[in-house]
């Protein structure tokens, strides 16, 4: 029992884990190899009803908060699914967020309701090759057209976007140089994916070779007026409401990666003998992964923190950050150290702690860097002027 949830959060942790049980380490490594999307397992969690886990009941959803998210994630991650499990839901927990705040209740119906019942996947297209973190200088256009928009441009990173149905996408409605403020002037839209318009070219990658990662270029993708999001102009203010709940959830999974490794770890540490005794009976070993426990449990603190903070409606950039670095640095340090103590057998896609290194480099990356993070919180936790 884990005192720092609630008896229903336990509850969830239980059921997902009892969900993920059936999707074991073989299944993950399967998919690992042969890069194909998890449908079974996405299936699965839309059949448990778990897809709209805080999304509103009268779409479908249970209403639950960003805590309760946080905990289903962590158990997918930390169930050995790694981020190959939770990068197949992420964009259906709480990517919609926008939608949910500024969507009106005809496009709530329309969308929520099919991603919800897994009938639908989304994708989350704002990451350009020329803009890099400077967001607001992307360069993709959405161009009146008709009665509606023609969307021209190129987005990366792209995650789901070859089995993606639609797309939740940032685009410049008014130019850079016509606008006060460089926040202005982009609209967000949940259009769907005519392939006839858009192409997605898979990045071949480092590691979650089966959630696709990829190169989008869109040429004159029509969008009718009534799949844009709020008001024209106003779509960098909506996307920032699914920012802190984006990285909670991120820390979440890191933290389930790393304790899944350092699970890994100590059942190795106990069964290989060398010098006639356990290895990990050695100090040189046992050290590095209390560490490691103590760093994990201490960013997952911090991301609960954050999220109760953020479901009572209060404040949360701050802890919502800070979490997401903590949590990524945590899970990083858990699974190299998990890679050392299997010696030789850590380099072995058997054991799975080399698949587990390679996937939370992505926490590391995603959806913001570490460098990024440290301005934000020494901006707003410590005064200091803004760096970048
Ligand atoms: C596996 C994966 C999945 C992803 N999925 C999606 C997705 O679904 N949708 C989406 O839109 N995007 C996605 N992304 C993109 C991701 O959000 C970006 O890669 C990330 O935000 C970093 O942007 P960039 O790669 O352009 O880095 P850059 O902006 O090019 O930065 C490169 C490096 O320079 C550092 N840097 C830049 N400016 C400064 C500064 N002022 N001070 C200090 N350091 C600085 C950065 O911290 C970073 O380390 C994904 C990325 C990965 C790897």
């Amino acid at each position: 029992m884990d005192s720092s949830l609630t008896s229903a959060q336990q509850e969830i942790r239980e059921a997902i884990l009892k969900v993920c049980a059936a999707f074991g380490d073989g299944y993950w490594l399967e998919r690992d190899k042969d890069g194909a999307f998890p449908h079974a397992f996405h299936g699965a969690i839309a059949d448990g009803g778990w897809l709209g886990i805080a999304m509103p009941e009268a779409y479908g959803g249970s209403g639950l908060g960003i805590a309760d998210a946080a905990v289903m994630m962590q158990a997918v991650a930390e169930s050995g699914a790694a981020f190959s499990g939770a990068s197949a839901l992420h964009m259906n927990i709480f990517g919609l967020n926008p939608v949910v705040v500024f969507g009106s209740e005809e496009q709530k119906r329309r969308f929520l309701m099919p991603l919800i019942k897994g009938e639908e996947k989304a994708c989350f297209a704002v990451t350009e090759p020329d803009a890099g973190l400077d967001t607001t200088r992307l360069k993709a256009r959405a161009v009146r057209s008709g009665n509606g928009y023609a969307v021209h441009g190129q987005k990366i990173w792209i995650s789901t976007a070859q089995v993606a149905d639609r797309v939740l996408l940032l685009a410049r409605t008014t130019p850079l140089e016509e606008v006060k403020k460089q926040t202005e002037g982009l609209s967000l839209f949940y259009a769907a994916l005519d392939r006839k318009y858009v192409e997605a070219r898979v990045i071949d990658k480092m590691g979650r070779k089966a959630v696709d990662s990829n190169q989008v270029f869109f040429d004159g993708l029509p969008v009718p007026l009534e799949d844009r999001i709020g008001e024209e102009g106003r779509g960098f203010e909506y996307i920032l409401h699914g920012m802190n709940p984006e990285r909670i959830l991120i820390a979440a999974e890191a933290v389930g990666i790393g304790r899944a490794a350092l699970a890994r770890a100590a059942r190795y540490a106990k069964e290989r003998i060398v010098f006639g005794r356990p290895i990990g009976k050695n100090q040189a070993i046992q050290h590095p992964l209390a560490k490691c426990w103590a760093d994990l449990e201490a960013a997952n603190l911090m991301m609960l923190h954050a999220a109760r903070l953020y479901d009572a409606g209060k404040p949360c950039g701050v802890e919502a950050n800070a979490a997401k670095y903590l949590a990524a640095e945590a899970g990083f340090t858990a699974c190299e150290t998990a890679v050392m103590t299997h010696g030789g057998m850590g380099y072995a896609k058997e054991f799975h702690v080399e698949r587990y290194l390679r996937e939370i480099m992505i926490a590391r990356i995603a959806p913001v860097s570490r460098e990024l993070i440290l301005s934000h919180i020494a901006e707003r936790a410590l005064g200091l002027p803004k760096s970048y």
